[in-house]
């Protein structure tokens, strides 16, 4: 018996729901809670219908902390997998601790009312979780997630000390729009028009917004321009893996988005600063969420490919080497598989198989853990048979100074 809770019923969690329910030998028991339950009961439908497989659903504000206990205490799920948004992270993780359920994420806590995200809110819950004998698995998505996993079965097994590390994150995909975002459009942006940062020599280093960038190849898709973001797993990879000297994480962008996005700054729509209008309150970004295509929707007209993964320098055996461990996944097959376009669909798979992780004791452990303190080599060869297969290479030209 393996009851499981997925909350947040957007494109992550419409991935999350079928990929669970594909795998229903592991999942026994699914729920699926979102704020909009008319949404949850949309996938279920084409669950029922594509896969003969039943799950519940409901309706739960993951804001509140009693209607999270009470849907706990109802449904008795064993592990929640959150894929609301990053606001809901603390409320979600009390609940757990207040019902003995265990806990994943794909990405970590951020104030509604302040545009900052670090792991330092969701760390503070280790001695509690510890103290309950539950685990928290946190940042399980592709990036955090996949990259830390990748990141931790290259200094497995093929460095005794990695030194440099780039995170590479390329969407070579076309969505056929004049703009959109690939996730909620409220987090993306409020990531993207960040400082940017990185880590070098025990320091952390700010940078404007996209203001270092550079051409760079990604497997099967060619050159793209590529820009330093500042990006959650650098902070837990440089306290994992102290023998880093330099972590930086980019992210493609087209001249079309990186223009929309520039307008949509100047004229205050990313304002995170509720107005009064006519009198109402509303929050510029949120109204700009609500205008601005639905990520779920992007899926049917996307061509192309991502490819995301993981450059590292470091030394084994005294030698220094070169490694690149890459997935590249096809948004139409993304698509056909799930109803959804590539970048829900390399979230999604790696929260289920985090989620698979953990009911098969592999990935278990009384505390809050990010998700490369794990053992890398059980869910990288789940991971390939979900759907995200990935490559490496050894001593290839990695492109990056060093
Ligand atoms: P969406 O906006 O498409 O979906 C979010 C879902 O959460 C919606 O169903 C929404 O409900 C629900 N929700 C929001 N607030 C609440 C609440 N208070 N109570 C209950 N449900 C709520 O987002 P995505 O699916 O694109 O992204 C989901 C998560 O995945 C985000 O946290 C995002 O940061 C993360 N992500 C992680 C990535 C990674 O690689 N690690 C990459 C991409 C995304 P409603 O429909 O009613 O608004």
């Amino acid at each position: 018996m393996a009851r499981v809770i997925i909350i947040g019923a957007g494109g992550v969690g419409t991935v999350v729901a079928k990929k669970v329910a594909m795998n229903n030998d592991i999942f026994t028991d699914i729920m699926l809670a979102s704020r909009t339950k008319s949404k949850c009961d949309k996938i279920a439908k084409e669950i029922e219908e594509t896969l003969g497989v039943k799950i519940q659903t409901a309706s739960v504000d993951a804001d509140k902390v009693p209607e999270l206990v009470a849907l706990f205490k109802e449904f008795k799920p064993e592990l929640v997998i959150n894929v609301a948004l990053p606001y809901q992270d603390l409320t979600i993780m009390d609940a757990c601790l207040e019902t003995g359920v265990n806990y994943l994420d794909t990405a970590n806590y951020e104030p509604i009312d302040e545009a900052k995200y670090q792991y330092s809110w969701q760390w503070a819950y280790q001695e509690r979780f510890k103290k309950a004998g539950l685990t928290a698995i946190l940042g399980c998505g592709f990036d955090p997630g996949v990259t830390s996993v990748f990141t931790a079965y290259a200094a497995k097994h093929h460095f005794d000390e990695i030194h440099y590390l780039d995170i590479v994150d390329c969407n070579g995909g076309d969505h056929h729009k004049a703009f959109a975002t690939n996730f909620n459009p409220e987090i993306n942006i409020r990531e993207i028009t960040q400082k940017g940062k990185y880590y070098e020599n025990g320091e952390w280093i700010e940078t404007e917004p996209q203001e270092i960038h550079r051409p760079l190849h990604y497997p099967g898709i060619g050159v793209r321009e590529s820009y330093l973001l500042y990006h959650e797993e650098l902070e837990s990879l440089v306290k994992n893996f102290p023998t880093l000297k330099r972590a930086r994480f980019w992210m493609t962008f087209g001249e079309e988005y990186l223009t929309h996005l520039r307008v949509i700054q100047n004229i205050g729509m990313d304002s995170i600063e509720p107005i009064n209008y006519n009198g109402m309150q509303i929050v510029p970004i949120q109204f700009l969420k609500a205008v601005l295509p639905n990520p779920q929707d992007l899926g049917n007209d996307y061509t192309g490919e991502t490819s995301i993964g993981c450059r590292i320098r470091g030394i084994k055996n005294g030698e220094e080497h070169t490694y690149y461990i890459w997935n590249n996944c096809s948004h139409q097959a993304a698509f056909r598989e799930t109803g959804t376009q590539g970048v829900s669909y390399t979230t999604g798979v790696p929260a289920t198989v985090g989620a698979m992780m953990f009911f098969k004791g592999l990935w278990r452990k009384p505390g809050v853990f990010n998700v490369e303190e794990f053992d890398p080599d059980p869910f990288l060869e789940e991971l390939g048979k979900q759907g995200l297969p990935w490559h490496e290479h050894l001593d290839v030209d990695i492109e990056f100074e060093k």
